[in-house]
């Protein structure tokens, strides 16, 4: 393929990255369907707690209770590390299509048992994490209903209604950062394995927080951070509020060939970029002008 062919190319293929402005539809129906599962899983562990609730009210032990709750661990841990396996395959299917797209040649990588354990591990702490902030939740609701002296019933109706607000916020947060952290991560390394650009897309709307609207469009060498830090969209080493809920995507870009990256600089712009010197051209060109 000559140059001129692959920048325009090139350049059709990021508008159209552009153009799509999104989520990828396979990350949502992951999303989704995971959410579906978690709530599934959770609601009838709450349920249960709400009939003794409503049937003997509560316990002056409220512990009892709550690790009644605590024993579903295993399985959440188990169902979201199975889930985040298939998303972990899906981001190196699109960071294939992406280079694919963009004339490149791309490797298909195995999920490595390295990559794997990482998995785990992220998916551990992560579950870890939304238990005990929910169970905390459920302890703070338990300890309010008795403060209010309510009866059985209305005490039951009480903590049903503020177990689904948790439970629908929790879930889908835990879901989207483990499903989107894990297809970005993958994505991440088939980018770099390629050794071309990686550039950052939001969803440009109006959920998409304020320090990731700057960085729509920003660029680094694969694999270098980005300047809020992230070497990815979703990448789990850096800063919690950069990473929780970000439906962030990122593709490869391919420099155009009278372009370069500005001297110095580990994160820029498409209007950064540089003019290549004349005489490094006709060396591309083949010598000819
Ligand atoms: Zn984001």
């Amino acid at each position: 393929m000559t140059i001129q062919a692959l920048a325009e190319k090139t350049s059709a293929f990021i508008s159209a990255q552009y153009a799509l402005k999104g989520i990828p539809p396979a990350q949502l129906r992951m999303e989704a369907s995971l959410t579906r599962e978690l709530n599934r899983l959770f609601k009838n562990a709450m349920d249960t707690l709400v009939r003794q609730v409503r049937e003997g009210g509560i316990p002056a032990d409220r512990t009892v209770l709550i690790s009644k709750m605590q024993t579903i661990q295993a399985q959440v841990c188990d169902i979201v590390f199975g889930r985040v396996k298939s998303a972990g395959r899906q981001g190196i299917k699109t960071g294939v299509r992406d280079l694919t797209r963009a004339g490149l040649p791309a490797k298909e990588l195995t999920l490595s048992s390295v990559a794997v354990d990482a998995m785990r591990q992220r998916v551990l702490i992560a579950s870890a994490d939304t238990m005990k902030r929910m169970m905390g939740k459920v302890e703070q609701t338990l300890a309010e209903v008795v403060k209010q002296g309510l009866t059985y019933d209305q005490a039951a109706k009480v903590i049903e209604k503020d177990f689904i607000n948790m439970r629908t916020y929790e879930l889908r947060r835990l879901a989207r950062t483990e499903i989107h952290g894990a297809m970005s991560s993958l994505r991440h390394d088939t980018i770099r394995d390629a050794g071309v650009f990686e550039q950052w897309i939001t969803c440009e709307d109006a959920d998409v927080r304020d320090s990731h609207v700057e960085l729509h469009g920003q660029i680094t060498r694969a694999g270098d951070p980005f300047s809020n830090g992230l070497r990815y969209p979703g990448d789990s080493s850096g800063d919690p509020a950069e990473f929780i809920n970000c439906r962030c995507s990122s593709v490869p870009f391919i420099m155009p060939p009278d372009k370069m990256a500005p001297a110095g600089m580990s994160y820029f712009y498409e209007s950064d970029l540089v003019d290549r010197p004349k005489a490094e051209l006709k060396v591309l060109k083949g010598g000819k002008a």
